[in-house]
């Protein structure tokens, strides 16, 4: 493409961004289309000739745009919602052109650099102490993994990376915790080091859903009187379900006393600490050895972005770092320019940092504190109106921006029957596309889950979903 048809057709990509963005509003908010619909209207064969960028980005409205569920819109508030900012948008539209590779300091030392100081701003931001290495990997599930592997090979004379686990009788088998409520990606983890599901503790929590510190370390005593071998623990600051904070101080002391590898999953509550009145949700957290955030959930950041900070950026190293002749050099300085390559599985590494650093600067910490404080102020109010409402009940304590609720007619108080209606509810108000809502279960309860975090979502789309629900139950009663 030469450089006037690009600067054409890259002026009317921003102008359909700019209009797509202050219309998302008016799309429905999930894609109305049946599975395969897509796949349809495509053709099933490449083209053999080149195509015109008109008629591509024509087609791309045509037959792609129907099946979009607009993240962005301002009633989407599902899982947990997310903001592609308009500093975000632009940041990855110039890593796009610069299309550096990261994985090594001479390969883009501006990425490389750029990662470090921005991820220490963040960390600031957030209170947590110095030093922290962090690096951007695209999740929090490939975050946890490495975590994990850092945490594994931070086991004392068992030399794992040389020499794997698989038939070794000096090998006893590896267990590590979460609670009932942690992300599967702790799961998942687990499956890919080899730990298996059964070398993961599901630890069961209170009322509020908070992993039951008595109980964690019973089960370590006895997993190790049973002749496993305890390495990890994962705390979850935040968790998805319910958004509790496990109490991680508590957890702390656990792991220093068994010598466990402390791992806190902030990944959609820590972002809340930016708010200094409410850094109090990261007590005990700088005692974690890892800990991750993920800016592409609170943070206004596009897919992806995931931080992963860690005291122990050598044990991280030593999990990961291999270096083939082909990617020797002489130029990394050590974790202050390193070469990032080494702190995970991937080689090549996107410019995340530039989209970030944008959004800091744009904001400023005075700005990100105020829209995050404004999404757990709309939160509060909902849940104000639910508090006092007959015919709906607050299902956890409302601590940052989610709102678990469901619906609770005075009279019906059969279990099934009140599943079958939430779930009814739900899906009604999810087909009219104004609101896009998700759900848990707690306790075998089928509750809604009200995700407000995205930066168009204002008080008057809080009141609307709440005439809807109101107006929608009085449809079953
Ligand atoms: N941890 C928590 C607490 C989450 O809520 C989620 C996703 O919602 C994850 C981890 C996984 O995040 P990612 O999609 O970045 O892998």
């Amino acid at each position: 493409m030469d450089p006037e048809a690009f600067r054409r057709y890259g002026h009317k990509a921003v102008d359909w961004i700019a209009d797509y963005l202050s219309n998302a509003a008016q799309y429905p908010v999930l894609s109305q289309l049946a599975p395969g619909d897509i796949r349809h209207v495509l053709p099933a064969k490449p083209p053999e000739e080149p195509e015109s960028m008109q008629q591509i980005l024509a087609d791309f409205d045509k037959q792609l745009m129907p099946g979009i569920t607009h993240w962005n819109a301002p009633g989407f508030m599902a899982y947990f919602s997310n903001t592609g900012s308009g500093p975000g948008i632009l940041g990855e539209m110039l890593t796009a052109a610069l299309n550096t590779n990261a994985m090594l300091w001479r390969t883009s030392p501006a990425a490389t650099e750029l990662e470090q100081i921005t991820l220490d701003w963040l960390r600031q931001l957030l209170g947590l102490p110095h030093p922290m290495f962090g690096v951007i990997n695209d999740t929090a599930s490939t975050g946890i993994l490495y975590a994990l592997a850092a945490a594994r090979e931070a086991i004392p004379k068992l030399y794992i990376r040389q020499k794997g686990i698989g038939g070794r009788s000096d090998v006893p088998r590896l267990r590590l915790y979460c609670s009932q409520e942690a992300h599967s990606a702790a799961d998942k983890a687990a499956i890919v080091l080899g730990v298996g599901q059964e070398g993961l503790r599901k630890i069961g929590t209170d009322n509020q859903f908070r992993m039951d510190v008595t109980e964690l370390e019973r089960t370590i005593e006895e997993d190790l009187a049973a002749g496993w071998l305890p390495f990890a623990v994962v705390a979850t600051v935040g968790t998805t379900s319910t958004t509790s904070i496990d109490p991680v101080p508590q957890i702390a002391d656990i792991c220093e006393r068994h010598h466990l590898w402390l791992h806190v999953d902030a990944a959609y509550g820590g972002m809340a600490a930016i708010a200094p009145e409410m850094r109090g949700i990261m007590e005990g957290c700088e005692r974690a050895d890892s800990l991750i955030v993920n800016p592409h959930k609170w943070l206004f950041t596009p897919m992806d972005c995931s931080v992963l900070y860690t005291r122990k950026p050598e044990v991280m190293k030593a999990a990961f770092s291999l270096i083939p002749e082909f990617l020797r050099t002489n130029e990394s300085l050590g974790d202050e320019t390193p070469n990032l390559m080494d702190y995970g599985n991937a080689l090549g590494r996107r410019f995340r940092s530039l989209k970030l650093w944008m959004i800091l600067r744009y904001f400023g910490h005075e700005g990100l504190a105020a829209r995050i404080r404004e999404h757990c102020r709309l939160a509060q109010l909902l849940s104000g109106w639910l508090d006092a409402s007959p015919n709906f009940e607050r299902m956890t304590p409302t601590q940052f921006s989610l709102v678990c609720l469901r619906a609770h007619p005075q009279g019906m108080d059969d279990e099934e029957q009140l599943n079958a209606l939430n779930e009814r509810l739900m899906n009604r108000i999810n087909a009219t596309g104004r609101f896009l809502l998700s759900h848990t279960k707690l306790h075998r309860r089928f509750t809604i889950r009200v995700a407000i975090g995205n930066l168009r979502t204002s008080e008057k789309d809080i009141r609307d979903l709440w005439t809807e629900l109101q107006e929608d139950l009085v449809k079953e009663i």
